[in-house]
């Protein structure tokens, strides 16, 4: 099921709910308050972090695409 982690603006709280789509009916199960904020899975964090770090060039002496693999014809 789709659960997603709201933090409350007004209060801190971080509240779960299960989202079908729409989330803006939601209120803080602490203080009722409305202005929530959704917060990213660690999931997607970790995919981003990947996404980061694959926009480092992949060829040798960073011209991308130049070689196989990274470092194999950069012959120091
Ligand atoms: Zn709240």
């Amino acid at each position: 099921m789709p659960i997603f982690e709201y933090k409350c603006k007004d209060c801190g709280n971080i509240s779960e709910f299960i989202v079908f789509g729409k989330d803006d009916d939601l209120h803080c199960k602490s203080c009722n308050g409305q202005k929530l904020e959704k917060l990213l899975s660690a999931h997607n964090t970790t995919g981003s972090a990947r996404s980061v770090g694959s926009s480092v060039p992949a060829g040798c002496c960073g011209v991308p695409n130049s070689c196989g693999s990274p470092g194999s014809c950069c012959g120091m």
